[in-house]
């Protein structure tokens, strides 16, 4: 069987210093494909390099994770302007907003700024996007019918309210299942609510599940579980996946 982890991040140290080991790993798993998350300018130029040493396994993503947006320079903005236009940068993400885990509201305006900044590119160069939008999934729906994107939209770890999952549906977003949906009743409405051609499957490594760092090797494990919960077998979900995340970073 073949596996996407979507959201993953492989350039942090606990993957990035034993790389040659992990990318062994996951080929002997079946993993196909991983979407390499930045959450900064390190992380994104980081993901640059990792998809031109292993271009058949990784697909980059370029930007800045709203917990960072505070830090977001005009420095930054002007070099992210010229690594979008990078034919390696696919994905634009992670971005988006959060106003749950960050508690300082003063710091939501900035979040704003710079997802806005990032869906521009976006919108400019067709690129798909990677969004995280904790305790703000109604201002990302607000911002978003404000673009016309031709890129496609990927919610990833989605948890928030059902009618706002059926809207970000009814727009055509794509959503990752993380492993978490074993525990979360909110983030299991996705494989409720949300048609198959649209799931996609992530760790969003080296993030904890299960107390252990979450990485791609989680990912037949994901499927097998997705499986029981929609009744239908293992493989069936790996090759919908797999379909799927093709269509989603045309
Ligand atoms: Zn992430």
């Amino acid at each position: 069987m073949k596996f996407i982890d979507c959201h993953c991040h492989i350039a942090e140290n606990f993957f990035y210093k034993k790389m040659d080991f992990f990318v062994n790993e996951w080929d002997k798993l079946g993993i196909k494909k991983i979407g390499a998350m930045a959450t900064n300018p390190k992380s994104t130029k980081r993901n640059l390099e990792l998809a031109s040493k292993y271009p058949d396994l990784f697909i980059a993503g370029v930007g800045r994770h709203p917990w960072g947006a505070h830090k977001f320079t005009i420095e930054e903005r002007e070099s992210f302007e010229k690594i979008v236009c990078d034919s390696r940068a696919e994905i634009i993400g992670e971005i988006g907003l959060d106003h749950y885990f960050v508690k300082e509201k003063e710091k939501y305006p900035q979040q704003k700024i710079v997802l806005e900044f990032f869906l521009e590119l976006a919108q400019k160069y067709s690129k798909p996007v990677m969004l995280h939008m904790t305790g703000a999934e109604n201002d990302i729906l607000d911002i978003l019918t404000t673009f016309q994107l031709e890129g496609n939209i990927c919610c990833h770890w989605y948890s928030g309210p059902i009618d706002v999952l059926r809207k970000l549906s009814d727009l055509g977003c794509y959503f990752s299942i993380n492993p978490a949906f074993l525990r979360s009743k909110n983030h299991r409405n996705v494989l409720k609510f949300v048609s198959k051609e649209k799931l996609l499957t992530e760790s969003d490594g080296p993030v904890k599940f299960q107390g252990e760092p979450g990485s791609p090797s989680l990912m037949p494990y994901l499927c097998e579980k997705i499986a029981e919960e929609l009744k239908i077998t293992t493989e069936d979900v790996s090759n919908q996946i797999f379909l799927n995340y093709q269509a989603y970073k045309k």
